[in-house]
């Protein structure tokens, strides 16, 4: 069964650390853009699909019919599970009850709101547009209206973050009806405007040590409220994994519609146009990569290592023929012998000390 993702490139300011695709000021091109993702979409028409993820950008900066539109095409061009997950995310100072009303209607069951923090100086120094007030009433007034599924993602090493306010952020996300937190620290792209404040001095990083103390504190801190940790920056009630995300993880196919999404399809990943004109005018697809076996391998051990389950190793023998020790038997047995894997009869997993090195382990398999 494939995931189904729909990019939306819009949003209401560029934030200061953000290099993802996404336009501003570009409000005259929502309802051709919308026009655009339906011709994409039939093209896929009558697949089966069991996760769908409307993501951005911020796709809440669509008016309500413009919703109802994207999710009507959805309905209408693919075939869902009656237990399809289907999460959109949206961001706090751009929600209203028409845009609820509109995701509720079409079909969205679980949502993923970018708060990022609860401390309003550390949102203001990143050029969010919410402040915590708003960001703590987005989340009730989403759970008020019927959502049971809710997300949120927040940010590690924030411009004036401190253990305290951190810890803060934390605790308010618990006691708000949250299913899932997903805590990514922050990275300084090259060309963002936060890359020069950084530059001159004006905000300092954290160094690795804290950075490791933040992530370790974070996990314990949150399995406490019953978020159990599933993957290096995800955590999870019981039975609220993102079905959609653990896709990528289990390098399962997924369809992405929209500008700058990419597609895994029969061992094929393929790259749309990331330029919004060229996308307006039809142009989708603009480049592939075909894997050959042993990429797909090394993909599987590497983003399988992410899930704190580890990497299933019948799974692996299904899919390639033969056990993941018997193309890295010696890698395998240096890093368990270290500490920083573990074996059991079904799974290599990396250790806590593991996933605090997690990166240079994860490129030994590529
Ligand atoms: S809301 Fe997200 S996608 Fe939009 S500018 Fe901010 S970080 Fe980038």
């Amino acid at each position: 069964m494939k995931g189904l993702y729909i990019h939306i490139p819009f949003c209401a300011r560029k934030c200061d650390y953000c290099d993802f695709v996404s336009f501003v000021g570009s409000d005259n091109h929502f309802g051709s853009y919308v026009d655009a993702l339906i011709r994409e979409m039939e093209k896929y028409s009558g697949t089966e699909i069991d996760t769908v993820f409307i993501g951005g950008g911020t796709p809440s900066v669509l008016p309500p019919h413009l919703i109802s539109k994207i999710c009507d095409a959805i309905n209408d061009n693919f075939v869902l599970t009656d237990d399809v997950e289907w999460t959109m995310e949206i961001n706090p100072g751009t929600v209203t009850a028409e845009k609820i009303n509109a995701m509720l209607m079409g079909g969205v069951n679980r949502v993923s709101v970018g708060v990022q923090s609860f401390n309003d100086d550390e949102l203001r120094a990143v050029g969010r547009i919410h402040n915590s007030r708003e960001a703590i009433s987005t989340v009730i007034e989403l759970s008020s209206a019927g959502f049971l599924n809710i997300s949120i993602d927040l940010i590690a090493s924030l411009p004036y973050q401190t253990d305290e306010s951190f810890k803060k952020t934390l605790a308010t996300a618990v006691s708000l009806p949250t299913t899932h937190i997903s805590v990514y620290s922050l990275i300084i792209e090259d060309g963002t405007p936060i890359k020069e404040k950084y530059d001159s001095g004006e905000y300092t990083m954290p160094d690795d040590d804290t950075d490791r103390d933040l992530y370790s504190f974070t996990a314990e801190f949150l399995a406490q409220y019953g978020f159990e940790r599933y993957e290096i920056s995800n955590y999870a009630k019981p039975f609220c994994k993102s079905r959609h995300n653990l896709k990528y993880w289990d390098c399962d196919e997924y369809i992405g519609i929209g500008v700058a999404s990419h597609s895994y399809i029969d061992g094929v990943r393929s790259y749309n146009t990331s330029d919004l004109s060229d996308y307006l005018n039809g142009v989708t697809r603009v480049g592939e990569d075909a894997l050959d076996k042993t990429d797909k391998m090394g993909e599987f051990m590497m983003l399988g290592l992410r899930k704190t389950q580890g990497v299933d190793k019948n799974e692996f023998k299904s899919r390639f023929g033969c056990f993941p020790d018997e193309i890295w038997g010696d890698t395998l047995e240096k890093f368990i012998t270290a500490g920083f894997m573990t074996e059991t009869d079904r799974f290599y997993a990396l250790t806590a000390k593991g996933l605090d090195v997690s990166n240079s382990i994860m490129c030994e398999f590529l």
